[in-house]
């Protein structure tokens, strides 16, 4: 519990740090705390120390962990960060407050007619493969302009963008390239930055870092 509760201070210092440097309000800045893997006993402390936002990437696994903790604590909010199977997005819809992987046609489709029959949205942002990786979700940067445009024929509101750079190269180029995309389609939100380069996300513009080692310890 007193450990939780220390990391997730020294976490949050660490982000209204990287804020004051780039002259950022702390405010504009959410941490979501992603708890994928780990169990209700061991997410429970940081519920205690403070923290509301929470990120799972499995829509099955927030199903089976999250209706109990949310009974314990009606204002948390979730946050869905893994990819999305059309055929979940109902569910997702129902469960999730916000849904960070919005990435093809099929989906955006999904997703509006879930949201539809359930007269709520959760808030969406579009994941972009920034780096061009072949195995990575994500539209590519070439087909955000189509699938934004498709998003809003739907009737589905896109907030911001999300994305996860390439692993072990510097990500500052690609926490930009999003920022730049995102102003360029006139988007407030950005979601980017991870444990490892949360601080340099918030410098080049994140409002949501999806932080998980760095506040539950290793999975
Ligand atoms: C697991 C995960 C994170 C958190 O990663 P850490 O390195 O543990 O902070 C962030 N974003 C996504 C999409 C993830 O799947």
């Amino acid at each position: 519990m007193a450990d939780a509760a220390h990391r997730l201070a020294e976490v949050q210092a660490n982000i209204a740090e990287a804020a004051q440097r780039a002259q950022r309000k702390t405010g504009d800045i959410r941490l979501i705390a992603v708890s994928k893997t780990h169990d209700a006993d061991a997410i429970r402390p940081l519920i205690a120390a403070g923290q509301r936002d929470f990120g799972e990437n499995r829509v099955q696994e927030a199903a089976a962990k999250w209706p109990e903790l949310r009974a314990e604590t009606p204002d948390v909010a979730l946050h869905l960060i893994g990819q999305l199977q059309s055929n979940k997005a109902e569910e997702a819809v129902a469960l999730f407050d916000a849904i960070h992987s919005v990435d093809r046609s099929s989906l955006v489709q999904a997703l509006a007619k879930a949201c539809t029959k359930a007269g709520r949205q959760p808030l969406m942002f579009v994941q972009v493969n920034v780096g061009d990786e072949e195995q990575k979700g994500g539209c590519g940067v070439a087909d955000l302009p189509a699938l934004l445009a498709e998003a809003k024929d739907a009737g589905l509101r896109i907030e911001g963008l999300m994305a996860i750079p390439p692993a072990d190269v510097e990500p500052a180029p690609y926490f930009a390239l999003l920022d730049e995309l995102a102003e360029r389609h006139d988007l407030p939100l950005r979601s980017m930055g991870m444990s490892g380069d949360y601080e340099t996300a918030v410098m080049l513009g994140a409002t949501h870092v999806r932080v998980g080692t760095a506040l539950f310890g290793a999975r």
